[in-house]
């Protein structure tokens, strides 16, 4: 099959690679040239400076000039295609709607393209695009407008996730596929021969309209799950004495129907996906007149928790963060990705900038460069304070406190290195409970605050659990 692939970021990107590697043939089409000519030049380090995916590069050198094309100019390689993939970027309105900004610009070129191409055979225009429900209808009347003939349009939802998202790709829980005519299930059926029928894979045909709300549904449940845990499981370790929140965790998931996935508390979700789109399915429901009072919740929850260890740091371990230098680690908003999109990360450190802190020593291993980027000096004067490190160990030196936002397997083993490092009086703020052994630091006279259990401070010498007497003892 020939397909075009229309936006190559994490999603574009991926599924142009992994369609290439079952011996399609993938144009890639983005307007960034900039993009264009690192992912056709197929260099690694080009490449993940883009879209950094664990073995994504790989797949692109061994397809690129053979399955995979790349391009910048959607004429040149419209002539002959099955199927055309919208991978555009569907961000946030300020009120929550879905911008259809980059989606609407790119339909619009499609449809000149495809109203002057010479050949006539049918094509499927298909949405991976988060987009609201009945979307679709909207792509078809920029179809009809220009004139377009013989093509269907589909919804085919993504739901890969960052940091996996090559292992998803090849082989995802599911591959929902809405069409209106059973001419284009086949072609998409073509295209994803190797799902269909599928033992493990559920290939799931529906209307369009359907798909586009499994992606939507699937999300905000995911994000509320996530929220549940935060919200309820976290703060009933975190208040309660002698719960202790990982025991909590194992006991309830051991119940086959409730998902291990997701029960891990942390300082939030964050990710391109889960906040906008229930901020978009609220909007969505609110114009039919549903209650979105539960979304509203989950989504109230998730952001709060990004930054509550701060407030806890000076009401529970009474941290007073004025001019003080303050270490985070992990800046994307998880581990395996250079991506940034609305990282807990972005939230404590403006946080802790409007604490007044004196400096802020960042370090991510992937994710600096972006970091660089999304703290521009020149947007806020106060980012002038964010230095960055190229190890933990360097981040930390001379700092007062340290924040884990991000679940990096490095950190894991990290209470060695903050001894070695750091001394007490020293706090801890652990977002993502990455320090098994926080006990032995804080008989070291370390305080530990973590997500999900109350504070723990030394007292001459000995690890005490605050029972909220609030107080940060220095020994
Ligand atoms: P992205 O921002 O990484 O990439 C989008 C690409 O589209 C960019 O390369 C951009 O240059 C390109 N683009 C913009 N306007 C264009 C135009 N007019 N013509 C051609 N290319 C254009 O976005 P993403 O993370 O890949 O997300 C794409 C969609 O997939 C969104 O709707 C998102 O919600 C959804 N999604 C994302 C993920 C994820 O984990 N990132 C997972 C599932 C679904």
């Amino acid at each position: 099959m020939k397909i075009i692939v229309v936006g190559t970021g994490y999603v574009g990107l991926v599924h142009a690679a992994v369609c290439s590697e079952y011996g399609h043939e993938v144009h890639a089409f983005d307007i960034d040239s900039e993009k264009i000519e690192a992912f056709s030049g197929g260099r690694a380090e080009a490449i993940e400076e883009f879209v950094n995916e664990p073995g994504l590069a790989n797949i692109i050198k061994e397809t690129l000039g053979k399955s995979l094309f790349f391009s910048d100019d959607l004429e040149a390689i419209i002539e002959g295609t099955d199927a055309i993939f919208m991978c555009l970027p569907t961000p946030s309105n300020i009120d929550g709607s879905t911008n259809l900004t980059f989606y609407n610009a790119a339909a619009e070129t499609i449809a000149e393209v495809l109203a002057n191409r010479n050949d006539k055979r049918r094509v499927v225009l298909v949405n991976k695009s988060t987009v609201p429900i009945g979307t679709v209808r909207h792509f078809q009347k920029i179809m009809n407008a220009h004139g377009v003939d013989n093509y269907g349009v589909a919804s085919n939802p993504e739901f890969l996730a960052e940091g996996s998202a090559v292992v998803d790709a090849r082989k995802p829980d599911r591959v929902v596929v809405g069409c209106d005519y059973d001419e284009d299930f086949k072609i998409l059926g073509r295209v994803y021969s190797q799902f269909v029928n599928h033992v493990r894979i559920k290939y799931i045909e529906t209307t369009p309209e359907t798909a586009e709300a499994i992606k939507y549904v699937a999300n905000t449940m995911l994000l509320t799950y996530i929220s549940f845990w935060n919200g309820v499981g976290a703060k009933i370790g975190e208040k309660i004495p002698n719960v202790k929140i990982d025991d909590l965790r194992l006991g309830v998931t051991a119940d086959e129907r409730i998902s291990t996935w997701g029960s891990f508390v942390s300082n939030g979700a964050g990710g391109s996906c889960f906040g906008k789109d229930i901020a978009s399915l609220i909007n969505q429901l609110r114009r039919v007149n549903v209650s979105t009072k539960m979304l509203e919740a989950s989504f109230e929850v998730n952001e709060y928790q990004k930054v509550y260890l701060v407030d806890r740091a000076i009401t529970e371990a009474g941290f007073k963060f004025n001019n003080e230098t303050v270490a985070v680690l992990g800046l994307a908003f998880k581990k395996h990705t250079n991506d940034m999109r609305d990282a807990s990360s972005i939230k404590v450190i403006e946080t802790l900038l409007g604490k007044g802190v004196a400096k802020i020593h960042a370090y991510d291993p992937l994710a600096n460069e972006t970091a660089k980027q999304v703290f521009d000096p020149s947007k806020n004067i106060l980012f002038e304070k964010i230095r960055y490190f190229k190890s933990a160990k360097e981040a930390i030196a001379g700092t007062q406190a340290l924040f884990i936002s991000s679940d990096c397997e490095e950190f894991r083993g990290f209470s060695r290195t903050i001894e070695d490092t750091v001394k007490p009086p020293y706090l801890v703020m652990d977002g993502r409970r990455m320090i098994p052994d926080f006990e032995e630091l804080v008989a070291k006279n370390y305080t530990y605050l973590a997500v999900g259990s109350m504070v723990m401070k030394p007292k001459q010498g000995e690890a005490e659990i605050s029972e909220g007497e609030l107080k940060f003892v220095a020994v």
